[in-house]
């Protein structure tokens, strides 16, 4: 690589985030180096999981005819509470069914990300691949203009930099923008499998009537063990994408394998025959940042602005996280284009990142839910207890015993109070509330 090779931008990954900050300043007419570790786009990243179009649209409203590389529409999303021997499910298919564009579709990684890169590449981003960033290059004040990569002669010099690299934040804590690493209790190792069946045996095993159908679910309870965790199942075209992310103190605390609890979940018996004869394509883990508002970083310094989960964007309970990468990278890229219109790449434009971020969602919502990944570790009973009660009182409702029905309701009182006493459900609840609505 040439030593003094010079752009007006470089975006570090080019994962949903970073691809989406190279494509809208390319669009601009920025000259963008789009760095990027993996051998392609997508071949190191890995989710559930869905993708939300709103993100998408606002970076490139004419996506759907540029042939995204989506599974299937979500006709069907919701949470499953799973008993040791039981399954109920709170689902719906509300506002979701006629939907041009759906909100969400379901994809796996290694297709978008690369259909996603090639966006910003017809933009005129340069995707520089197989390529690891592993510092940054500084003026003599500190501020950031380049970067330096593993190859040799590998630095790469631009006025402004947008750090786009996930969840291994190294790079952002080189620069000093965060101080510690995230701690065990703020981030979920995920793990899942991707599983081959006919389309045909997908759409009758999920109750839809065809492959424009999708089922998208957050699944709770005995998927982890009772424990801080959250379980997924996502239908594809012809694979169906299950697995659960349990929070990395409790898997240390309580010795737990991940392989052995992802199959513990495959094997249950309202899990099982969904995924019975189907073929395994696809094992792997990725960490998830759900310290969220309190572990964010600082989001710029003088030439450089850190987007995505590099700065802990994701919502755990809504898993969402796509759409606050592809946001936050559109507004870094439209504040770097600010910066070179002022020819000011200091934290006096940059800090215009932050403000375009506080009028949007994400910090407002980063805010909201500020209480919630430490509410994860503080009431497990949302993982464990109220999932079984759930399937017991509703198993109940639903079950004729032949029994008086007011002996049914002392009961179903019972099955809750011999778990939490009603002092503590209500106080749970007050929690639930406090931690979601951010009081
Ligand atoms: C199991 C799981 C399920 C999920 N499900 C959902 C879901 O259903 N919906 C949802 O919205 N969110 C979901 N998420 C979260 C979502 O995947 C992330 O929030 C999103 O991928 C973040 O995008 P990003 O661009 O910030 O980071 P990433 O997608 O991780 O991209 C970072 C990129 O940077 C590259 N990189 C890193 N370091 C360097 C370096 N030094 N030099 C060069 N390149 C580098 C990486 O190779 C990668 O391509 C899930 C996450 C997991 C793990």
């Amino acid at each position: 690589m040439n030593k003094h090779i010079g752009f007006d931008a470089i975006v570090v990954g080019a994962g949903l985030a970073g691809s989406a900050a190279a494509l809208v300043m390319a669009r601009e007419g920025l000259n963008v180096a789009l760095v990027e570790r993996g051998q392609k786009p997508g071949s190191k990243n890995y989710f559930g999981g869905a993708i939300y179009t709103h993100a998408i649209a606002e970076v490139l409203p004419d996506f759907m005819e540029r042939k995204p590389k989506f599974e299937r529409p979500v006709t069907e999303a919701g949470f499953w509470f799973l008993a040791e021997d039981g399954l109920t499910k709170m689902v719906t298919q509300g506002g979701k069914l006629n939907a041009e564009p759906a909100d969400a579709y379901t994809a796996l990684r290694a297709d978008f990300d690369l259909w996603w890169a090639a966006q910003a590449q017809a933009a005129g981003a340069l995707l520089i691949p197989k390529t690891t960033v592993v510092d940054f290059i500084r003026a003599a004040g500190g501020a950031v203009v380049g970067v330096m990569t593993d190859r040799p002669e590998g630095e790469i010099y631009a006025p402004v930099v947008i750090i786009s690299e996930g969840v291994n934040n190294l790079l952002t804590q080189k620069l000093g923008l965060i101080d510690h690493d995230l701690e065990p209790a703020h981030q979920a190792l995920a793990f899942k499998q991707v599983i081959s069946l006919p389309a045909k045996e997908i759409n009758a095993r999920f109750g839809l009537p065809d492959a424009n159908h999708g089922v998208a679910a957050s699944v709770l309870g005995d998927v982890s063990l009772g424990l801080p965790g959250m379980g997924f199942i996502y239908t594809n075209k012809k694979t169906i994408s299950v697995g659960l992310g349990v929070m990395l103190d409790t898997l240390a605390e309580y010795q737990l394998r991940p392989y052995e609890v992802l199959q513990r979940y495959l094997e249950h018996p309202a899990i099982a025959p969904l995924v019975a004869g189907g073929q395994l394509l696809e094992y792997g883990g990725h960490l998830i940042p759900e310290g969220g508002w309190h572990d964010m970083p600082q989001l710029y310094t003088d030439g450089a602005m850190v987007v995505g989960d590099a700065a802990t964007m994701v919502n755990a309970l809504h898993w969402e996280g796509t759409n606050m990468a592809i946001i936050s990278g559109k507004l870094a890229a439209e504040t770097a284009l600010e910066a070179h219109q002022q020819s000011d790449f200091s934290v006096r434009t940059l800090a215009g990142y932050e403000a375009r971020l506080k009028e949007g969602f994400i910090l407002k919502d980063m805010k909201q839910y500020r209480r919630f990944s430490r509410f994860l570790e503080t009431h497990p009973e949302f993982m464990g207890t109220y999932p079984a009660f759930l399937n017991d009182a509703l198993g109940g409702f639903f079950s004729a015993y032949g029994k008086p029905k007011r002996q049914l309701f002392t009961e179903i009182y019972q099955s809750l109070t011999g778990r939490r006493s009603l002092f503590q459900a209500a106080g749970d609840m007050l929690s639930m509330g406090r931690a979601v609505l951010g009081w």
